[in-house]
């Protein structure tokens, strides 16, 4: 695990990108780069709650880690001019800590919940009255003593975010109103998300530079800008300055195992063992995640999508499949 968190193109939030996050976030719908369907349906739901003068409907955003689901539940409030409240699945152990926060919602208030997959089965049934009628019930005392309190909530809004639509449980997905599945960037928009950043942190990053860094940052925008940084710092030690041009680029990428494809160590040896190991599959998630020493979910999470999104992975009902592509990329390596 210690292992895979070192990984520069992982997708995950590290102790860095939350020390960075508050200066590269995008603060307004204006400023965020790409997914152009889910901005301008937001924009309109925004709007229009604004105008009736409610809170905005529960909404649930989905996709891979690191694509801006967090800086859109920020934004969403920034724009309601509402307070957040963030926390996650994991982090809500039990009923009694949700409840302790449903109850210090104010009116308008936004929760946003991350992993909201991962809830557990007893605190999410409490969830499902808060959101359709702002109200929670619990049970104190036991036996014949046993009673119902009913508590009222001011009307809040529900952000969750979740890596996995589909683990989500029908009861808790049919109680979002708004949906919003976050694909990965293209090139051209990781490179504008590069710029931005290089700007804000002054540094004078060169155009090709920067499409350079966005074609290896895996349609992520976490990553680009993690790439960003670290090109950053290879400019200061070789040059003594904070200009980033392509040759640069190149190098640093190279000296870090990055190859063209954005593809690291872990991806390539994923590839190498299906190829060789498992004459090209099908074969399990389970079985691969085993013969990597990996878990399964850092591989369904953070290595596969995007290996199938550039059409070196297909996912067959058998198992995972190699494709020719990516066998001739391994060969190239
Ligand atoms: P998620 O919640 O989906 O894991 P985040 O919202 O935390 O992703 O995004 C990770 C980082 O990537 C943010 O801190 C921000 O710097 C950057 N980022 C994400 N989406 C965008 C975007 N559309 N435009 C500009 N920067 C973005």
């Amino acid at each position: 695990m210690e292992e895979e968190r070192k990984r520069i193109v992982f997708n995950q939030e590290n102790e860095e990108d939350r020390v960075y996050s508050l200066s590269l976030r995008p603060s307004s719908l204006d400023e965020f780069v790409g997914q152009k369907d889910v901005v301008a349906n937001l924009k309109v739901a925004l709007e229009a709650a604004k105008h009736r003068n409610e809170p905005v409907e529960h909404m649930l955003f989905s996709g891979p880690p690191g694509l801006g689901k967090t800086s859109l539940a920020n934004i969403v409030a920034h724009q309601m001019s509402a307070r957040i409240t963030v926390t996650s699945g994991p982090a809500i152990e039990r009923a009694g800590d949700l409840i302790g926060i449903l109850t210090n919602l104010e009116q308008g208030d936004i929760l946003f919940i991350d992993e909201i997959h991962r809830l557990s089965k007893t605190v999410e049934e409490f969830l499902y009255p808060a959101m359709e009628g702002f109200k929670v019930d619990f049970i104190v005392d036991k036996g014949q003593f046993a009673k119902t309190i009913n508590f009222s909530l001011k009307p809040f809004t529900l952000i969750g975010a979740t890596t996995r639509s589909g683990l989500l449980a029908s009861p808790l997905r049919d109680r979002f109103g708004l949906f919003y599945h976050l694909e990965f960037y293209e090139p051209q928009e990781l490179k504008e998300i590069v710029l931005r950043s290089a700007k804000k942190l002054n540094v004078l990053m060169a155009d090709d530079a920067a499409l350079e860094i966005a074609r290896r940052a895996r349609g992520t925008p976490r990553i680009a800008n993690r790439l960003f940084r670290r090109m950053r710092d290879y400019a200061q030690v070789k040059t003594g300055k904070a200009e980033v041009e392509i040759n640069l680029v190149r190098n640093a990428m190279g000296t870090l195992g990055i190859d063209e494809y954005g593809l690291d160590e872990l991806d390539r040896r994923l590839l190498k063992i299906l190829h060789q190991q498992y004459k090209g599959g099908p074969v399990g998630i389970e079985t691969l995640a085993a013969t990597l020493n990996e878990e399964t979910d850092t591989l369904v999470d953070v290595v596969e999508p995007f290996l199938l999104k550039i059409g070196f992975l297909r996912r067959t009902s058998r198992g995972r499949e190699i494709t020719e592509e990516a066998v001739k990329h391994i060969k190239k390596a």
